[in-house]
């Protein structure tokens, strides 16, 4: 007998059969004699729908008013879903992230989670009930709904899993595990029976959205056992593992993840002295624009040109944050370009082999795609390409680095 945190997402519940279905799948579990937490999303595409209703009345809505709203669509299925069991008789109770006490800091659209109060869920439990839970939202000091940012149901999930020391927090979605690339791209994409923490955080960072970047950290910070599996068949999933077996052999890659997300700017002619980079970056971040890649290249004439990305929803407040910028510096002016692709290879194993860079270079050369920007950490190697090659250079880096099905993806 365990007790598993297990969260549908919202294909998963995107409809009356599939909530009914996941029912199913529960109750399997409770006469087996496990205790389950369910977290769920809502029925898919509804928060997309409730974000376009605001937007018909406000482009920027009140962000504490937006997560009132939104909060919604996870409200209609907890409680399906507890009509769903009962009518099958098993006991249930649905909560809102507030009833449970999931409470977060203030910070609407994006909260995080500071602490949940188990104590109702915990007498839930001993009175052989499931327990289903909104996912995505939570409740601040003064008694606001929160959301936790798109995808945040994930981060529910493995926080309820660590606050209840679950014995495995189970991510049910529309594919059977995490793969070496987005199956929906790459037909020819394997799953992987393990990632590592590590892994699977750069791939979640890269663009890989099977997982909310949070609820891996998440998961990574309190070693909650986490394993990503299908709503709609049975299989073992992926499980993310913490320990890194060093008797055991790396692929030197794991996966390839890409993102078509950012935009790019550049400054060009900026006076190559000190204190140029914080003086570009300094008034783009107090406007609150994160800036991912950034290239400054070596000066020929006492000028220099400074590239960097962003999210492409901050491309056009950059853009005229720069004009200005560029005056103040005297530079000679700006270009922005927000149809580009960040493609990147990730994998523990590039520790300990040489020449994982040049390889990826190569099999973009070999395919004529043109490089815009690099990037590399101990474990990952990105590249920002034209965005109209994004998928090209993802099955041709995904046949170069032998993950293609048929060949063995080693452990
Ligand atoms: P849910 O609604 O269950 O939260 P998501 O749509 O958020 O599901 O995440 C699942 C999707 O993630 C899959 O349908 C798949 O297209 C996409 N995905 C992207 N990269 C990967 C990957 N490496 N492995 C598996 N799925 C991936
Ligand atoms: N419903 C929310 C979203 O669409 C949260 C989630 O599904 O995880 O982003
Ligand atoms: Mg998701």
């Amino acid at each position: 007998m365990a007790l598993y945190v297990q969260k549908y997402g919202g294909t998963s519940v995107g409809s009356v059969e599939r909530i009914e279905a996941v029912a199913e799948k529960v109750k399997g579990f409770r006469e087996r004699g496990d205790d389950i937490v369910v977290v769920v999303s809502a029925m898919s595409g509804e928060t997309n729908r409730l974000i376009g209703l605001a937007n018909e009345i406000q482009e920027h809505p009140d962000k504490r008013e937006m997560d009132v709203l939104v909060s919604t669509g996870e409200q209609v299925t907890i409680a399906l879903l507890a009509m769903a069991l009962k009518k099958r008789g098993v006991d249930a109770r649905s909560y809102t992230g507030g009833q449970v006490r999931i409470l977060t800091d203030s910070a609407h659209t994006k909260a995080r989670i500071q602490d949940i109060e188990t104590t109702r869920m915990r007498a839930d439990l001993e009175a052989g009930r499931v327990v289903i839970v909104a996912g995505f939202q939570g409740v601040d000091d003064h008694g606001n709904i929160t959301t936790l940012g798109r995808g945040g149901s994930d981060t529910t999930g493995v926080a309820l899993a660590a606050a209840l020391k679950a014995d495995e927090c189970q991510i049910y979605t529309d594919v059977d595990g995490v793969y070496t690339t987005d199956p929906r791209v790459v037909a020819g994409a394997q799953r992987l029976d393990k990632i590592t923490f590590e892994e699977m955080l750069e791939m979640a960072s890269l663009g890989s959205k099977v997982l909310q970047i949070r609820s891996v950290e998440f998961a990574g910070k309190y070693h909650v056992p986490l394993r990503v599996l299908s709503s709609f068949q049975d299989g073992p999933g992926t499980l993310i593992t913490i320990e890194d077996d060093e008797t055991v052999e790396k692929p030197i890659i794991s996966g390839i993840a890409f993102n078509r997300d950012e935009a790019k700017l550049t400054v060009m002619g900026v006076p190559d002295i000190p204190g140029v980079a914080s003086r570009i970056l300094g008034p783009i971040s107090r406007e609150n624009i994160e800036v991912d890649m950034i290239v400054q290249n070596v000066s020929a004439d006492q000028t220099t040109d400074f590239t960097f990305t962003v999210h492409r929803n901050d491309f056009e407040r950059a853009q005229n944050i720069l004009e200005q910028v560029v005056t103040e510096l005297g530079a000679r002016g700006c270009s922005g370009n927000s149809k580009i692709a960040k493609v990147s290879i990730v994998g523990v194993g590039m520790r300990s082999h040489a020449g994982v860079a040049s390889k990826m270079f190569d099999a973009l050369a070999a395919e004529n795609i043109n490089i815009q920007m690099i990037s590399t950490s101990e474990i990952k190697v990105s590249v920002v390409i034209a965005e109209k090659y994004m998928e090209l250079a993802v099955r041709a880096l995904h046949t170069a680095f032998n993950l293609d099905k048929g060949e063995t993806v080693c452990e």
